[in-house]
């Protein structure tokens, strides 16, 4: 795998739950409202970092549209979908945008107990006699 340019985003952000990757910005929110088979998930004018995979047609409550699965680019878990297109003309305005699930998303602003975490074992690593 080759490295990937990672986009860091200034300001309060949205980030994969699984590697910490910001993929997007909370003022980029356009609807909180959307739910996934797997529960919530939030809708973006934009999103970063995620790989697109192929599109898709599928059938939603609101109506057949082209998606494609986004997946974060550092650690390949899936994180959400993107709307290519939309049949129904009241769902267009989704077209372009990104949707995020909320159970693989973390607010970045809750991050100062995992960094304190993350210090701790750092050091017991010193007891470590070689
Ligand atoms: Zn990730």
């Amino acid at each position: 795998m080759g490295r990937v340019f990672v986009v860091d985003l200034e300001g309060r952000s949205y980030r994969c739950k699984f590697c910490k990757t910001d993929l997007a910005l909370a003022d980029q929110i356009v609807s909180r409202q959307f739910q996934c088979r797997r529960g919530k998930a939030y809708l973006f004018h934009k999103a970063v970092n995620l790989m697109v995979g192929p599109n898709e047609e599928r059938l939603m409550l609101s109506g057949n549209h082209t998606v494609a699965d986004c997946f974060c680019c550092c650690c390949g878990q899936m994180v959400g979908w993107k709307y290519v297109a939309a049949s129904e003309t009241d769902q267009k305005y989704k077209e372009g945008k990104y949707v995020l699930e909320r159970g693989r998303i973390v607010d970045g602003v809750v991050e100062s107990s995992e960094l304190y975490v993350g210090n701790y074992s750092l050091s017991t690593s010193d007891a470590d006699d070689a």
